[in-house]
């Protein structure tokens, strides 16, 4: 069976091992895949893994030898998922592995906003502390979320870990999520479920958790800003697209909100003239908060679970909607 793993290096940059995988099969690991490369290092392989190379309808059509698509991932929209069920291809994904590290990487940036530890931590590595008048001083506003309301847009598996882990620091926590039918009861104790527009209005702290939809698309625009105290935070660990940047720059600059902290770009890597890049206060970091190296472990388990599965005839993780058939792997 041969296995092409087209771009494997975010997933893997040499910290895990692809050896589980390699035991499946004949494996050939890319670290990166041009798109006009594509065909040519998929060709003549059954099993085909990818988490950002796209894999068109036309690509798919052109690999005669494909029988099972693998997504180094949970979203899966760089698959033409359709396309491969009309082959009887599965597409399979990664619906869960990194919940707790996003969840942490939302309090690493609101913690940033808080108390700026690395700014604090640069200037005293600059010889500041050693030459100052006082036992003490700091540049920035130190905030303590102890009482603040935190508000979430999004109360699934990230936003409710989000919960817990505001109310540890003594936050209230609201919610909004339109379907909370998945929501438990303990949860709905401790938080409170309010409308969206509440949630700009209330909370000290936004934090974005719904999936990048037509509905949500520029769910955080002027209007919406609009209504958020002065003193608000916005933190972005979902999808960049979520958010009107431009609009987000301007209430950062005219000082309508305090400040931002965003894992995600609606273009990543972003372009230089991208407006957050140098808005006021707002900490960027590069799509970083599934990458833990817990999370990525669970990652590549799954992705192998997910090929031998396939292997075993007993497909799990299919998002196509292609049921487990002998003739796949047989043909
Ligand atoms: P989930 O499916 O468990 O939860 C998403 C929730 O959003 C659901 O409860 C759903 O009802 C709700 N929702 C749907 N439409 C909505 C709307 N219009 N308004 C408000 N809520 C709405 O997903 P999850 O595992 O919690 O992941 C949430 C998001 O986190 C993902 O969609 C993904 O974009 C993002 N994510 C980012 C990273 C990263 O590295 N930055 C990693 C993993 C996931």
């Amino acid at each position: 069976m041969r296995i092409v793993v087209l771009d494997g290096f975010t997933l893997n940059p040499g910290d895990l091992t692809w050896k589980s995988l390699e035991e499946l099969g004949e494996c050939t690991i890319y670290d990166r895949t041009a798109p006009e490369d594509t065909v040519q290092r998929a060709d003549g392989a059954e099993i085909v893994l990818t988490n950002k190379t796209v894999l068109s309808s036309d690509i798919i059509e052109r690999l005669a030898e494909l029988r099972y698509i693998g997504v180094l991932a949970t979203g899966y929209n760089v698959v033409d998922a359709e396309a491969a069920r009309k082959r009887c291809i599965p597409v399979t994904n990664v619906p869960t592995y990194g919940t707790d590290s996003v969840a942490q990487m939302v309090f690493a940036h609101l913690l940033n906003l808080t108390q700026n530890v690395a700014h604090h931590a640069q200037t005293v590595s600059n010889g500041r502390w050693c030459s100052a008048p006082d036992f003490c001083y700091w540049d920035t506003p130190l905030v303590e979320l102890r009482g603040m309301t935190m508000g979430i847009i999004g109360f699934g598996r990230i936003g409710q870990a989000t919960a817990r882990l505001a109310l540890a620091f003594g936050m209230k926590v609201i919610a909004y999520d339109p379907d909370t039918s998945g929501v438990p009861a303990q949860m709905s104790e401790v938080c409170e479920m309010v409308e969206l527009e509440d949630v700009f209005r209330l909370a000290d702290v936004i934090s974005l958790h719904c999936p990048l939809t037509p509905q949500t698309e520029n769910l955080v625009n002027e209007r919406h800003l609009a209504l958020m105290k002065k003193t608000a935070f916005l933190i972005n660990t979902s999808r960049g697209p979520l958010v009107d940047e431009q609009a987000l720059a301007e209430a950062l600059n005219n000082e309508r909100i305090a400040g931002a902290g965003l894992d995600v770009l609606s273009e990543e890597p972003p372009g230089e003239n991208t407006p957050l890049l140098k808005a006021r206060n707002c900490y960027i970091t590069p799509h970083i908060a599934w990458a833990t190296h817990a999370a990525r472990q669970r990652l590549l388990q799954v992705v192998v679970d997910n090929v031998a599965s396939f292997l075993a005839g007993k497909p799990r993780n299919v998002v196509n909607g292609v049921p487990a058939r002998r003739e796949q792997l047989d043909r």
